[in-house]
């Protein structure tokens, strides 16, 4: 399982997904909806990859 959580400063949004692709969909989702991003570029899903960490056992 792997663990997500917001680029943004301040946003407690997170998700978590067996597939690192499943979440950069559900983040390049959640910057259009909340944060208005209307053009996810690649740099941003790039970002969005290297914060993508194993999710601990415990929550
Ligand atoms: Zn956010």
């Amino acid at each position: 399982m792997k663990q997500y959580e917001c680029l943004v400063p301040g946003c407690q949004w997170h998700t978590q997904a067996d597939d690192p692709a499943e979440i950069v969909r559900r983040a390049a989702d959640h910057l259009r909806s909340v944060h208005a991003e209307a053009e996810v570029r690649p740099e941003m899903i790039d970002r969005i990859k290297q914060r993508i960490h194993a999710a601990q056992a415990a929550q």
